[in-house]
C-alpha cells in the first residue's frame, strides 16, 4: 500500500460532490465535522476514497427524502483516526447486522444490489490496517464507525 498526505476534509467533500445533484433533489440534510485537532494523517487515497464512497452510497440509499447523513472525524488515542458516519435511515435489522460484511449479502436484490460495497470495503480498510464497526437500530440511527492508523505501520 502506497501511503500519501491525507486531508480528510477535502476528500469528504470530493466524494459528497459524487452525490451532490441527489442530495439536492431529496433534500438530504449533509453535515461534516473534522476536528481542528487532527494533524498529518497519511493513507492511501485512492482506497479511502472508495471506502467513503460505499458507505455513504448506502446510507443514501437508507435514507428516506428529508433525512440526515452525519460525517465526523476525531483523532483517537493510540494515534489512530476514528471517522464515523452516521444517518437516520431504514436502519438494519438485528438479523441482518452480522452479515453485511459478507460478499453478495444484499437487500436490494429487486433494486441492482450487488452485495459486493461492504465486503471491498471492509477488505480495503484491511489493507489501510484498520477496522470497521456498525451499530444500527431498526427505524433509527445507523453509524459506520472506521478506525485507521494516523501513520504507515513502521517499515522494516
Ligand atoms: P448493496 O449496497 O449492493 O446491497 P453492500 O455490501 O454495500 O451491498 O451493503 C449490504 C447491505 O447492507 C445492504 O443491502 C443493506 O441491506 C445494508 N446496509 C448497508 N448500509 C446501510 C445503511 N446505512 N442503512 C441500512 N442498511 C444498510
Ligand atoms: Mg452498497
Amino acid at each position: 500500500v502506497e501511503y500519501q498526505p491525507i486531508d480528510l476534509r477535502e476528500i469528504i467533500h470530493e466524494v459528497l460532490g459524487f452525490l451532490h445533484k441527489e442530495a439536492e433533489y431529496r433534500c438530504i440534510n449533509i453535515s461534516v465535522n473534522v476536528s481542528e485537532a487532527l494533524t498529518g494523517f497519511e493513507s492511501n487515497r485512492g482506497k479511502l476514497q472508495q471506502v467513503l464512497l460505499n458507505i455513504v452510497k448506502n446510507a443514501f440509499a437508507a435514507l428516506e427524502t428529508g433525512g440526515s447523513l452525519e460525517i465526523n472525524v476525531t483523532p483517537e488515542p493510540e494515534k489512530s483516526v476514528l471517522i464515523s458516519i452516521c444517518d437516520n435511515g431504514c436502519g438494519i435489522p438485528a438479523a441482518d447486522i452480522e452479515h453485511i460484511f459478507d460478499p453478495f449479502f444484499t437487500t436490494k436484490s429487486n433494486r441492482g444490489g450487488t452485495g459486493l460495497g461492504l465486503s471491498i470495503t471492509y477488505s480495503l480498510i484491511q489493507e489501510l490496517g484498520g477496522s470497521i464497526i456498525v451499530t444500527s437500530h431498526e427505524t433509527q440511527r445507523t453509524c459506520f464507525e472506521v478506525t485507521l492508523p494516523l501513520k504507515p505501520p513502521e517499515k522494516k
